[in-house]
């Protein structure tokens, strides 16, 4: 039998595939492209109601003999909706059921009905080794925790997620050192909120974790997401120390207004996230930082939506990922109000993305003359000669080059847009 993934959503998605697809190849499946294969597995994100519905209509492509199987967050909130779209689904798979993916597909191959597998477990899972297939061999994953308590108003991700778990420090340094001796020249520790870490019934918590993997040989260690509400201050100390630690923070803020924030029941105000923001500055003077804002959360005024500018224009983020807000079924926010207009909406989010490309711009351009560390991650596929790699705060650089993917190389940097850098390598 042969399969094929379509991963929709986040790095963690991502890494849940690279696990999937460990397990069906442990039971003796083989990956092929979408168009041969035998079994299609969905792997779903519930973040934002629009990329829902791209998952629904690519699930109703493949009415014919293929099984079907969709994974992930949709599958976890919305089983009632994916039978009721009356497209073939042969199995719904919740977050915390991979574990099962290879007695499923044991069950379709003897001709089992469509069913379900959706129980959350409050117990971590250690799903595969080290050696899990890899999209990449270069940057590689690694779970850390899994799930979410805050409830922030708008997020579905504590009901398709479920509530926090935690890995233990030793499957975590394990899965670090195969990855080091692998060759791999970047590890991402992945999470909901990565910040929150603690060793299960211990008290170790994330700075201890960091502080004994920076230890590990590989050059560039990062971590994703944040939570600015789980912040400690010895995080800071430990990146200070380790120049392996990447000077460069997700730290998703969602609105620069404290009147918002608190509708959103984040916890912490645009005052403490400004102060973390210089904590972090004044000890790594060269730090950058990326966020996440919701435009439009119910409620928002022009007032808020001008504090949000300006939390742009004080912290100027290297990057921002912006949307407009999307009520999910089963949130707090589902139940309030929206009574701004959707064009009133969508000009927030393009003043706000206007904004952001200025300062971009502005900072790129201010990079043009200097020569920085780029990690090369692939050749560009249009331009021969040329590579793409990303810098330290994990900017794309294309560069000319015929350096090997994974190396890193030093590149001048000879020109600018909002979104990326061009340079030469730099052999002086
Ligand atoms: S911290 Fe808030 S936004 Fe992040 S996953 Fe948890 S509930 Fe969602």
């Amino acid at each position: 039998m042969t399969f094929f993934i379509k991963t929709f959503g986040c790095q963690m998605n991502v890494n849940d595939s690279e696990k999937i697809r460990h397990l069906l190849a442990a039971k003796g499946l083989t990956a092929a492209p979408e168009e041969r294969a035998d079994l299609i597995i969905v792997n779903s994100c519930a973040v934002r109601a629009r990329p829902q519905e791209k998952i629904f209509s690519y699930v109703g492509r493949f009415p014919g003999a293929k099984k079907v199987i969709v994974a992930g967050c949709v599958a976890q909130a919305e089983k009632e909706a994916i039978f009721a779209k009356k497209v073939k689904v042969d199995y719904v798979v919740g977050t915390h059921q991979f574990c099962r993916i290879g007695e499923i597909v044991d069950e379709l191959r003897a001709g089992g009905r469509p069913g379900t597998a959706l129980a959350f477990t409050r117990k971590w899972q250690e799903l595969v080794p080290g050696a899990a297939a890899r999209s990449s061999a270069v940057t590689g994953y690694v779970s850390v925790m899994e799930g979410c308590d805050n409830f922030c108003s708008y997020c579905i991700v504590p009901f398709t997620r479920g509530r926090e778990k935690h890995r233990p420090m030793a499957a975590i340094l394990r899965e670090a050192e195969y990855l080091a001796a692998n060759g791999y020249r970047e590890i991402v520790l992945l999470g909901q909120n990565v910040n929150h870490w603690h060793e299960p019934g211990g008290r170790r918590r994330f700075p201890d974790l960091l502080r004994r993997l920076a230890r590990v040989p590989v050059p560039w260690i990062r971590f994703i997401t944040s939570y600015p509400g789980y912040h400690e201050p010895e995080l800071i100390e430990v990146m200070a120390a380790h120049r392996n630690i990447a000077r460069h923070i997700h730290f998703p803020a969602q609105s620069g207004s404290t009147r918002i924030l608190k509708r959103m029941n984040r916890a912490y105000s645009r005052s403490d996230y400004l102060a973390i923001v210089g904590a972090f500055r004044r000890a790594m003077p060269g730090m950058k930082f990326s966020s996440d804002f919701i435009v439009g959360f119910p409620g928002e005024s022009e007032r808020d939506f001008r504090l949000t500018l300006s939390l742009l224009d004080q912290v100027e983020y290297e990057s921002v990922f912006s949307f407009i807000y999307s009520p999910r079924s089963r949130t707090k926010a589902a139940a309030l109000a929206q009574e701004a207009p959707a064009a009133l909406l969508k000009e927030r989010l393009i003043a706000l993305q206007e904004r952001q490309a200025v300062i971009q711009l502005r900072n790129n351009l201010g990079r043009v003359g200097t020569t920085i560390d780029v990690l090369v991650c692939e050749a560009h596929p249009k331009k021969a000669g040329e590579m793409i790699g990303r810098s330290e705060s994990y900017r794309v650089v294309n560069f000319v080059s015929r350096a090997p993917v994974g190396s890193f190389r030093r590149v001048k940097i000879t020109g600018a847009g909002p979104h990326s850098l061009r340079g030469v390598e730099c052999f002086s």
